[in-house]
């Protein structure tokens, strides 16, 4: 069952549903806040993840926390899961297979987390969205998909050594105090959404509301 985030992560550490499982040394589920208002969700867990079964943790995740940083934040107020679990090969691409067989433990974790807000970390997380986007045309805009927000940023591995893809994402980290706002100022006066009960009735709005007030 995955009733809760750690019996997600129970299962992601013993999944042996795809062949990657073969080449890991720790599966690497995702941490974070357990009612976060925002989730980032990158590609996949490179050495340093692989080695620790941690997200973030090398050089891509040393520029995420200073990003972080930069708009107030620490990780441990924010999830942070990864299109795939374990980390692939040489840290090539995951495949779409790969994806798909992590994608039930990614749902879950959306689900229970039940963000206010979805960071998309690079082309992998945006195409579980919208698939075939680009990133360079869809970077900075909130946009609707299942119910969900999703605001689509490059991912900070990309960024790090390109002065150009490094101000892009420093600039979208800044806008997302905003975001949140815009997106609580319109929680309060929208009607609740049928299609997402469950959603409403899971995170109540005073526990979403406290990190920017
Ligand atoms: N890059 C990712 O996409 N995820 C990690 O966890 C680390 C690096």
């Amino acid at each position: 069952m995955m009733d809760t985030l750690a019996e997600v992560a129970q299962l992601v550490k013993h999944c042996t549903d795809c062949p990657l499982h073969q080449g890991r040394i720790n599966a690497v589920p995702g941490e974070g806040a357990a009612a976060a208002d925002i989730m980032f969700i990158g590609e996949g867990p490179g050495s340093e993840e692989d080695r620790r079964g941690l997200p973030f943790v090398g050089p891509a995740g040393r520029f995420l926390d200073e990003l972080l940083a930069s708009i107030g934040m620490r990780r441990e107020q924010v999830f942070i899961a990864n299109m795939i679990k374990c980390r692939a090969p040489q840290n090539r691409d995951p495949l779409p297979a790969e994806m798909a067989a992590c994608g039930k433990y990614l749902d879950r974790q959306i689900q229970l987390v039940d963000p206010r807000l979805i960071v998309t970390l690079g082309r992998f997380a945006l195409g579980r969205f919208f698939p075939g986007e680009s990133i360079t045309r869809t970077r900075g805009k909130v946009r609707r998909k299942d119910g969900l927000f999703i605001y689509p940023v490059m991912h900070p591995a990309a960024a790090l050594h390109r002065q150009e893809n490094r101000a892009a994402i420093v600039a979208d980290f800044k806008a997302i105090p905003s975001v949140l706002e815009d997106l609580a100022r319109t929680a309060a006066v929208e009607e609740p959404e049928v299609q997402e009960p469950a959603a409403q009735t899971q995170t109540p709005q005073p526990q979403q509301l406290t990190l920017f007030q």
